[in-house]
């Protein structure tokens, strides 16, 4: 029945991390709390995000990712081989580091907050990466679950510093390919547990498309060896379809979007799915989940030759803004995507996290969930209007 829904609501990205939870982690990281002791403080932020999302409507539900200093970072505790590292401490090892600190303060780029997992040894995941997250999730809501993992592509490119990793990975591709087992072992896991949805996040595409080359933002450690686009994009549609072959019974999604870690629009990349679509369409996944409600995601024009051929996940809502948005303008939004996409293959999302980084979250609990409740007012209005 849930399953039938038409235009179901859901999430992406972190829920808006409170400053008690901020602190909790910074002093896990410093070692003045214990892991035990983490989590209990933990267990009560992804409770609080549950809960926003269930009295706003969400219909598929995450645990806020609470529990993570940033969307990837996190898997640094989970696997070892990878060492957490700050930005500043990664432009020790850059070729031209006046050049790109220059970049980072033209991007509004805080180096000394981002935190990106390095390769250091040979992975090996210690028991998953989010299946404590997942466990807790499904104790606490009876509405259908949504697990957002870092995609095989982020997370290998990203992964992937030269200096730091060439003694384990002589290449991205070595790495690459424990990367692709690793996050396999894990949707096996989640399905097993029975989760309903599993996102990929693989927000760095947007940089190799719409990245110039002097804008090497921080979500791409593999920094000055920036290989062809086309390359890139090619070898981020093999390296999703490896992690998901042959896996059926739970439905996979792919995030894309052109970066949540500032309020300044104007820092962040711009440009339509154009130039990705040919090869989002190609990733063995259910449904492509976008961002669509600032206007630097462009033109929806170029969803016309790719009707029906996938769900779609539509942002709704901007993240970073103080403004809640009229449920109305929402329903017109969507009806400019019902000319592409079917009723029943559309989702509502909001564009992206309202947390993202943890010490630079992009907007409060509050204002979180009166968008997320714009959403669910727009979504009623179309179930009637849409509904059979
Ligand atoms: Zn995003």
């Amino acid at each position: 029945m849930a399953q039938r829904m038409l235009f179901p609501i859901s999430v992406v990205g972190s829920w808006s991390r409170p400053p008690w939870l901020v602190q909790a982690l910074r002093r896990r990281q410093a070692g003045e709390i214990s892991s035990a002791e983490f989590h209990r403080i933990a267990d009560d932020a992804a409770l609080a995000a549950i809960k926003y999302q269930e009295d706003a409507g969400v219909d598929i539900v995450t645990d806020g990712e609470v529990r993570r200093d940033n969307f990837y970072s996190f898997v640094v505790e989970k696997i070892s081989g990878m060492k957490l590292m700050k930005v500043s401490e990664l432009l020790d090892y850059m070729k031209d580091r006046a050049a790109f600190e220059e970049i980072l303060r033209a991007l509004d780029v805080p180096a000394f907050a981002i935190k990106s997992p390095i390769a250091v040894a040979k992975l090996r995941a210690r028991g998953g990466l989010t299946l404590d997250e997942f466990d807790f999730l499904k104790e606490h809501t009876a509405r259908q679950t949504k697990i957002p993992l870092p995609g095989p592509y982020l997370l290998t490119r990203s992964s992937w510093f030269e200096g730091l990793s060439d003694t384990a990975y002589p290449t991205r591709e070595d790495l690459a390919t424990d990367v692709v087992q690793i996050l396999r072992d894990e949707v096996v896991a989640l399905r097993a547990r029975g989760v309903d949805f599993i996102q990929f996040d693989e927000p760095s595409l947007s940089q190799v498309v719409y990245g110039d080359e002097a804008e090497q933002t921080f979500m791409c450690a593999a920094l000055g060896s920036r290989r062809d686009p086309s390359d890139e994009l090619e070898f981020a549609v093999e390296l999703m379809n490896r992690t998901v072959e042959g896996i059926s019974g739970v439905k996979f999604g792919v995030h894309v979007c052109r970066g949540n870690w500032s309020r300044k629009e104007e820092v962040l990349l711009r440009g339509n799915y154009g130039p990705l679509l040919p090869y989002l369409m190609r990733m063995q996944v259910d449904q492509l989940v976008l961002e669509m409600a600032t206007p630097r995601a462009g033109e929806l024009e170029v969803f016309k030759e790719y009707r029906n051929e996938k769900e779609i996940g539509v942002g709704v809502v901007n993240p970073r803004t103080d403004e809640v948005e009229d449920p109305h303008a929402i329903v017109q939004r969507v009806k400019e995507m019902l000319r592409f996409f079917d009723p029943e293959r559309i989702t509502l999302n909001p564009d992206c996290g309202f947390g993202t980084f943890a010490e630079r979250c992009v907007n409060t609990p509050e204002i979180a969930y009166r968008k997320l409740k714009a959403i669910r007012a727009a979504a009623e209005s179309l179930r009637r209007e849409y509904g059979h």
